[in-house]
């Protein structure tokens, strides 16, 4: 074996070929891909248009530096990024996958700061929140809130101030919404103040938190009040929709759930479908005048920003994912999930909430429904019920650590949204009747 695992104690399937919704593996076994790989096959495996456009714009040109070039697939694939984004975005910066989508948004709004004020500002720190994800890129762990990410690496990472994020189920602050009177978003005017406004370019946060804490939504005037607090003290507000963009949640991008305009957009998996590694940054004129009028130079760039053949991926995909309404197919299954499969979820064991919009939803193991006491670390339930799924011919995405940075176990079920009703019904059906096989061997052990 050569290659450097993920893993070097486990045995991975070995994957043959997908087809649709499918993975098939090569003893021919079939699955059922209930997490899109990771949140990111939005269009399943095996669509030939994709592919013919890519392999099409390769035997044109596989490449043309962004030093020295421009090419037309590049123009032709922002433009249908652009035309799913919120009014007001009007330039993308290509990069290669969400790490470096939020990691230029977070270097681009320290620069915006130095362009508008003559190379003069001490805007620099980004306020991120406490279970988040933004990458695995030292910058970017910086930023994010995933301990279990951040633990082996802290001693090389510059940290960024965190405040605590909404977590109804959990509220941080023993409230309820909406009596709280969002307290959560409160938080962070009272960090920029204690931290000073003139040392803070951005606040970055998920529109729906992802991995880290499965499928928390916002509720409702979270985003529009994060929105005024960042036009109050002049910081921009970079929605991370690397996971929620694109039509996941129902929405072209999840922030249009509650018409907030965000200043950046990071974006990435859904993008190319992972028919290729595509990122972007989708950029508002306010934020693209400041540098056209500045100095006219991000000072950021690498070797593969804006590659031909990814960008024949994004404008395929794009085509595919407006001719076949997937956003709109992401809306009503995400309705059906609500009316059909929301209560048998929540009523299984070991089920403490199940949360989530479009085709992103996600469950958190509790030990005691009651008490919402977690699982014990070395429990591994997450993990474990991801193997389990695995074995009865479905995926599920894993997560853990959002009850304190350490404990907490939540899987996501996000489907590709190419899924229809019948396939859905298989998926939550699997699903049912393994949290119920599970949590019932579960039971047998403790
Ligand atoms: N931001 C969010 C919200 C994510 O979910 C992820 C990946 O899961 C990233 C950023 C990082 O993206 P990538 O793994 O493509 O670098």
């Amino acid at each position: 074996m050569n290659v450097f695992p993920r893993n070097f104690n486990r045995d991975f399937p070995i994957v043959d070929h997908g087809e649709g919704i499918y993975i098939y593996d090569n003893k021919g076994n079939r699955y059922l891909d209930g997490c899109s790989g990771a949140v990111s096959a939005n269009i399943g495996y095996g669509n030939k248009e994709v592919a013919t456009a890519i392999y099409e714009q390769i035997c044109k040109t596989s490449f043309a530096h962004g030093s020295i070039w421009d090419t037309e697939i590049n123009e032709i694939a922002a433009k249908k990024i652009l035309n799913i984004a919120p009014e007001g975005f009007t330039r993308v910066w290509f990069v290669n996958a969400g790490s470096e989508a939020t990691e230029a948004a977070i270097k681009m709004a320290h620069q915006y700061h130095l362009e508008k004020n003559n190379g003069v500002s001490e805007k620099s720190l980004v306020i991120g929140r406490e279970n988040s994800y933004h990458g695995s890129t030292l910058g970017t762990l910086g930023i994010g809130g995933n301990v279990n990410r951040r633990r082996l690496f802290m001693p090389m990472i510059v940290d960024h101030p965190k405040i605590e994020t909404h977590y109804c189920y959990r509220c941080p602050f023993n409230k309820e919404y909406p009596t709280c009177g969002l307290e959560c978003a409160n938080k962070l005017e009272e960090k920029i103040n204690r931290v000073g406004a003139k040392y803070i370019s951005a606040f970055i946060a998920e529109p729906i938190i992802g991995s880290t804490a499965g499928a928390v939504v916002a509720p409702e005037g979270y985003w529009k009040k994060v929105r005024d607090i960042c036009d109050k003290y002049d910081i921009l507000l970079i929605a991370d929709e690397v996971m929620t963009g694109v039509g996941r949640t129902g929405k072209n991008f999840c922030v249009d759930h509650w018409g907030v305009k965000p200043d950046i957009i990071a974006s990435a998996k859904g993008l190319a479908a992972c028919y290729f590694p595509v990122g972007a940054t989708l950029v508002t004129k306010k934020v693209a005048d400041v540098f056209s009028k500045g100095s006219g130079v991000f000072a950021h760039s690498h070797t593969f920003n804006g590659m031909p053949a990814a960008s024949a991926a994004v404008s395929a995909v794009m085509d595919f994912y407006v001719k076949n309404d997937l956003c709109g197919n992401a809306y009503k299954m995400g309705g059906i999930i609500e009316t059909r499969y929301a209560k048998e979820v929540a009523d299984c064991d070991y089920v403490g909430d199940f949360r989530g919009k479009g085709l992103m939803w996600g469950i958190e193991f509790v030990k005691d429904k009651k008490t919402k006491e977690p699982f014990a670390r070395k429990d591994d339930v997450a993990t474990k019920f991801r193997d389990f799924c695995l074995n009865k011919g479905f995926t599920v995405y894993p997560g853990t650590g959002m009850v304190d940075g350490i404990n907490g176990d939540n899987i996501m079920i996000a489907p590709p949204l190419i899924i229809n009703e019948e396939q859905l019904d298989e998926l939550y059906g699997k699903f049912v009747s393994a949290l119920r096989l599970f949590s019932s061997q579960l039971k047998k052990s403790r």
